[in-house]
């Protein structure tokens, strides 16, 4: 696993950004991961995410203060996808460049993932990382 893919059975990986599970060495696949890629880059938001963000406002609209955990089958994937994600919408309000994207997300991810470790090398790291964009709500 890199920052960006899992790993999961039989070559398919999984991309952590936009959730897409497919396998890289088909042609047909890459083309959809980066049209997938493009759809993001220019305002779309994954699947889960929409639905994760959905099921929150929902449970808080309907006063359902202490619903720490609405309903649907939230993996701590999805949580990290949902953090990262909120990153990228800012960094895309303060105008980060599209061809950032991938790299930006790749850190973010190294942060999030530091964050639930609580390994504090692994934090630093990624802090050193994100230094490449201050101006962008790192
Ligand atoms: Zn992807």
């Amino acid at each position: 696993m890199n920052n960006l893919t899992i790993l999961k059975a039989n070559g398919i990986v999984e991309c952590r950004i936009c959730g897409l599970n497919f396998l890289p060495e088909l042609a047909e696949d890459n083309e959809r991961h980066e049209h997938e890629h493009r759809k993001i880059i220019c305002g779309s938001v994954p699947y889960e995410i929409r639905e994760f963000l959905k099921s929150f406002g929902w449970a808080i609209a309907h006063g359902e203060a202490n619903a720490n955990v609405p309903r649907g089958h939230w993996t701590p994937e999805i949580g990290k996808r949902a953090v990262v994600f909120a990153y990228w919408t800012r960094a895309v309000s303060n105008g980060i460049p599209e061809n950032d994207f991938e790299p930006y997300m790749a850190a973010q991810f190294a942060f999030v993932d530091a964050i639930v470790s609580g390994d504090e090398i692994a934090i630093k790291n990624a802090d050193y990382l994100l230094e490449r964009w201050p101006k962008y709500g790192g």
